[in-house]
C-alpha cells in the first residue's frame, strides 16, 4: 500500500461503491459521513411504503447480486439491509468515520486539507464527493405551518412515534406522496391527499418472489443472470432515455400510451377528470405505481384538488373554504436538487470556491470534474444522469471513469482536473440539448428544472453516456 490517500465523503450507495472498488486497490481511503449510519438516502427515508421504483434485481450493484428480495420493485429497508450487509462483506466499515461532518475542503500545497466540524483536520490527495442528490428537504411556504396542533413532518424526517389511524393529510404527488398514499389507504382513519398538480402514473407490477425463486437464484447465481437480463434492461434504459430527448421515438410513444391508459382506467369520471395532468408524460420524473389509483378510491381516502391556503392549528383550510381537521400532516414536498456538497465550503487551486463557480447553477465537465477543483471528482454529480434507472449502474459508469483519473493523478504524481474550456463547452451543448428535452418542451414545472428552468440532467440517451464514461478524454483535462 502506498501513502496515496483518498477520501471520500458520504457513505451512501455512491460512497459506499467508492469504498468497495478503493479497498479492493489496495488505496488507503478514509470515508466521512455526517450521520451515524450508511445508507444515504436509504437512511433518511423511513416513510410508510418506501420502495424504490427500479427492479430489485437491478437496484444492486453489480458485482453483489442480491438473491433474497422479496418484491420484484425492492422495499426501503431490504434496501438498506442489502448496503449494511455488502459494507461488511468487503470490510469497509472500518474505513468510515460516522457522526463526522466536512465543513471545508481546500485545495492547498499540492494536497486537500479537509477540516472537520469537530475542529480535526485530515489531509488527502483526492477527495471523491458522493454527497448524493436529493436530501435537503424542501419546506413548502404555507402560511401557518408552525401553527398546526397536530403532528407536521417531511417525509424525509417521518415521526414514527406518530400514530398513523387518525385524520392524515399528505401533501404532494411526487413519487414519495403516491408510495405513502397507497401504504396508507384503509389504515388510516381518514387519509386527505393534497394535489396541486396530478401527475401521470405509469403502471408497473410489484409482485414477491416466492421461496423457491429466491433459494434457486441463490444456488445458481447464473440463473439469476439469465433472470435479469441485463441486455435487455439497458435497452429498456435506452429507450426510455430516447423517450425524454426524442419525444417522437417508440419509447416516448410506449410510456405516453401506458399512462394514458392507466388514467383511462379509472372509472368515476370526475376523479379521472381531476387527477388528469396537464402536461406531457415523462415531463416530470415518472412515478411507477402498481395501485395508486385503487388506494385513492379507498373509501376512507380523498383527494383534494382545491389549493392549499393555509394551515391552521386545526388542520389544513383550502382555498374553497374547507377546513380539513387533520392529526397529521406529512409535507411529501420534494427536495432541494441543486445542493450536492453543499453546504459544505470548496475551495480549489488559487482561491477559486465552489459557490463562485456554481454562482449561477451547479456545473460539472460531465458532471464528474470541475475547473480549478483538482483531483476533486464526484459521484452522481450535476446533470449526471437522474431517471427512473438505477443510479447504482450509473455510479458504477463514473466510478470507471474517476478510477481512470485518479490513476493518471497517482502515477504521474499530478492533479487533474477538467480545464475552463472544455466544461463551458460541454456545459454549452448541455444546455442546448436540454431545451429539446421533455422535460423541457412538456409544459410542467418540476425539481428536473435549474433557477433558469433548464432541465439539470443529462439530456442525451443512455448508451452516450456510457460511452463518455469508458475513457477519459485527456485533452480536457489540465494539471
Ligand atoms: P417531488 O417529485 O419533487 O414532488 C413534490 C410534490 O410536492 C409535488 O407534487 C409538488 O406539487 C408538491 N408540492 C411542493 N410544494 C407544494 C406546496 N407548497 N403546496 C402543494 N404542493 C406542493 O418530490 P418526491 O415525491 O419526494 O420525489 C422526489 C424524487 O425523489 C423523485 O422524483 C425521485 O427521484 C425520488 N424518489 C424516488 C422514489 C423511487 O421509487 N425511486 C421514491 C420516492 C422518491 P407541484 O407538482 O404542483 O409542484
Amino acid at each position: 500500500m502506498s501513502d496515496y490517500r483518498v477520501v471520500v465523503i458520504g457513505a451512501g450507495m455512491a460512497g459506499l461503491l467508492a469504498g468497495i472498488k478503493l479497498k479492493a486497490q489496495g488505496v488507503d481511503f478514509t470515508l466521512y459521513e455526517k450521520a451515524d449510519r450508511l445508507g444515504g438516502t436509504w437512511r433518511e427515508n423511513t416513510y410508510p411504503g418506501l420502495t424504490c421504483d427500479v427492479p430489485s434485481h437491478h437496484y444492486t450493484y453489480s458485482f453483489e447480486r442480491n438473491p433474497d428480495w422479496t418484491r420484484h420493485l425492492p422495499p426501503g429497508p431490504e434496501i438498506q439491509a442489502y448496503f449494511e450487509r455488502t459494507c461488511d462483506r468487503y470490510g469497509v466499515r472500518d474505513h468510515i468515520r460516522f457522526n463526522t461532518q466536512i465543513e471545508r475542503a481546500a485545495w492547498e500545497d499540492g494536497g486537500w486539507t479537509l477540516t472537520l466540524a469537530n475542529g480535526a483536520s485530515d489531509r488527502a490527495d483526492v477527495v471523491i464527493a458522493a454527497t448524493g442528490v436529493l436530501h435537503h428537504p424542501s419546506m413548502p411556504a404555507i402560511p401557518g405551518l408552525e401553527t398546526f396542533e397536530g403532528a407536521l413532518f417531511h417525509t424525509a424526517r417521518w415521526d414514527h412515534g406518530v400514530g398513523l389511524d387518525g385524520r392524515v393529510g399528505v401533501v404532494g404527488m411526487g413519487s414519495t406522496g403516491v408510495q405513502i398514499i397507497s401504504a396508507l389507504a384503509g389504515v388510516s382513519g381518514r387519509l386527505s391527499h393534497f394535489v396541486r398538480n396530478p401527475q401521470w402514473i405509469m403502471p408497473v407490477k410489484n409482485g414477491y418472489f416466492s421461496e423457491q425463486e429466491r433459494a434457486a437464484f441463490r444456488a445458481d447465481p447464473a440463473l439469476l443472470e439469465r433472470f435479469m437480463d441485463v441486455e435487455t434492461y439497458n435497452q429498456n434504459v435506452e429507450n426510455y432515455t430516447l423517450g425524454i430527448t426524442q419525444p417522437d421515438s417508440p419509447g416516448a410513444q410506449y410510456f405516453r400510451q401506458a399512462c394514458f391508459d392507466n388514467l383511462a382506467s379509472i372509472a368515476d369520471p370526475a376523479l379521472k377528470e381531476a387527477l388528469r395532468p396537464d402536461h406531457e408524460p415523462m415531463c416530470k420524473r415518472l412515478i411507477f405505481s402498481p395501485d395508486y389509483y385503487e388506494k385513492i378510491q379507498h373509501p376512507q381516502a380523498r383527494l383534494v384538488r382545491a389549493a392549499i391556503e393555509r394551515i391552521e392549528p386545526a388542520g389544513i383550510r383550502t382555498a374553497d373554504g374547507e377546513l380539513h381537521e387533520l392529526d397529521v400532516i406529512a409535507l411529501a414536498t420534494g427536495f432541494r436538487a441543486d445542493q450536492f456538497m453543499r453546504p459544505m465550503e470548496i475551495i480549489g487551486a488559487g482561491g477559486m470556491d465552489l459557490e463562485t463557480l456554481w454562482a449561477r447553477r451547479p456545473v460539472a465537465y460531465l458532471a464528474v470534474s470541475m475547473p480549478g477543483f483538482p483531483n476533486f471528482f464526484m459521484l452522481n454529480g450535476p446533470n449526471g444522469p437522474v431517471g427512473n434507472y438505477s443510479l447504482i449502474d450509473i455510479a458504477e459508469h463514473q466510478w470507471g471513469y474517476i478510477a481512470q483519473l485518479v490513476a493518471r493523478a497517482q502515477e504521474t504524481g499530478s492533479a487533474l482536473c477538467a480545464t475552463r474550456e472544455a466544461m463551458e463547452a460541454f456545459d454549452a451543448e448541455r444546455v442546448e440539448a436540454a431545451k429539446h428535452t421533455i422535460w423541457y418542451t412538456g409544459g410542467c414545472q418540476s425539481w428536473y428544472l435549474d433557477a433558469e428552468g433548464i432541465p439539470a440532467s443529462w439530456p442525451w440517451n443512455y448508451s452516450r453516456f456510457v460511452a463518455e464514461m469508458k475513457t477519459p478524454k485527456w485533452e480536457h483535462f489540465g494539471v
